[in-house]
């Protein structure tokens, strides 16, 4: 199958790297002019001219980036089945359309509210009470766009600093940890759920991913799948979803989604029967979908900025090194580092070891290793 890809970056490359073995091809469609997947056929298009080239080379289409025009996705998919739906595209492109639907389906949200001036701002932090977290309500990730309020007099400011015309407005959630869920449905409605991901950021950047997120009570894991599953059945969604949460001392609460493949998801190469970049590619080209079980424990590394001392890593008989091909820039996601064990203490020792070599890499901290 002919497989088309909106975006060229990483998640393609590993998208196409897990689809190539099951016989499919790939073309990405670039609007940045910056593409970094380094394989298969890449169409750059700033200006929305080679659209019918790229349909008339693709069977399916699917994304591996979400910023992207909602009206390029259904012009699409006028044409070729794209996959998941732009509906779910839209969705996910806006902060409060995404709560709103959470909303609707029972998925707790944190408190939150919409703010159009920076006056709106301090109203809006005064009534749910500081602090709040404001975000720009479209184009936001990785924590851009963002402050956090300790008090509804920081309201000029932080507008000033997002410089956004509509933000969305959350009370500050005190969670004891960071999760993910991710799931993939295929076309017949059949779904997969991933063990969950204990996931460690860094002002906004995901820095670790422990799977399966060890300690997790059952009833905990079961919201999640009956939230992610929710979404899923909602939206018709086939694919690859990824649902970000905070566990707190009263349960999950929804932070946002991805209608894609997801790092806190890169562990699932070497450490699931099957990867969530197979999965997908299965899901959307119409093949049943693999064994999403774990082997041992594992630890997804990031490496941002600076590659490091990769001679090393690469000498650790548990370390599996993938590079994106990427520039050395500060933040910027260049590769990860999934790292296996058979137990948790032999992981934390291992991610311990393997970070040591990643300068810039925070002290490996999770609820494994917490006080
Ligand atoms: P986001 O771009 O919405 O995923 O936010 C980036 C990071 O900011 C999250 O991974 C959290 O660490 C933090 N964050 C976002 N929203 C909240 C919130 N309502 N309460 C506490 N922390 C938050």
């Amino acid at each position: 199958m002919r497989i088309g890809v909106l975006g060229a970056g990483q998640l393609g490359r590993m998208l196409a790297l897990a689809g190539y073995p099951l016989a499919n091809t790939f073309v990405f469609y670039d609007l940045s002019g910056n593409p970094s997947v380094g394989l298969g056929e890449v169409i750059i298009d700033r200006d929305g001219e080679y659209l019918d080239d790229f349909l008339s080379r693709v069977d399916r289409i699917t994304y591996e980036f979400e910023h992207l025009p909602v009206d390029v996705a259904n012009r699409m998919a006028a044409v070729k089945p794209v996959h998941p739906t732009p509906r779910s595209l839209e969705i996910c492109q806006n902060r409060e359309a995404e709560k709103t639907l959470f909303g609707e389906l029972g998925i707790p949200t944190p408190q939150w509210r919409i703010a159009e001036s920076a006056a709106d701002l301090e109203a809006v932090a005064r009534e749910l009470g500081c602090p709040v977290v404001a975000k720009s309500n479209t184009e936001g990730y990785d924590g851009k766009g963002q402050a956090v309020l300790k008090s509804p007099e920081e309201a000029v400011r932080a507008w000033a600093a997002i410089g956004h015309p509509r933000l969305m407005v959350e009370k500050f959630v005190e969670f004891s940890r960071e999760v993910s869920v991710i799931a993939v449905r295929g076309e017949d409605g059949d779904v997969a759920i991933y063990p969950m991901a204990e996931n460690v950021h860094e002002a906004g950047i995901l820095r670790y991913s422990v799977a399966p997120a060890p300690g997790l009570a059952q009833d905990v894991r079961e919201d999640a799948e009956r939230y992610i599953r929710t979404i899923m059945n909602e939206l018709g969604y086939v694919g690859v979803l990824a649902l970000e949460l905070f566990e707190t001392a009263s349960g999950l609460v929804a932070n946002e989604m991805a209608p894609r493949v997801h790092n806190s998801g890169h562990w699932t190469i070497e450490g699931a029967a099957t990867s969530q970049f197979e999965n997908h590619i299965r899901a959307i080209s119409g093949q049943p979908l693999g064994d999403v079980s774990p082997r041992g424990v594992s630890c997804m590394v990031n490496i941002i900025g600076e590659h490091g001392d990769l001679r090393r890593i690469l000498e650790l008989p548990y370390a599996h090194v993938h590079l994106y091909d990427k520039a050395e820039r500060p933040g910027r996601k260049l590769g990860h580092i999934n790292v296996l064990a058979d137990d948790y203490q032999e992981l934390v020792w291992r991610v311990r070891n393997c970070a040591s070599f990643l300068p810039g890499a925070p002290t490996f901290s999770c609820s494994l290793n917490r006080g």
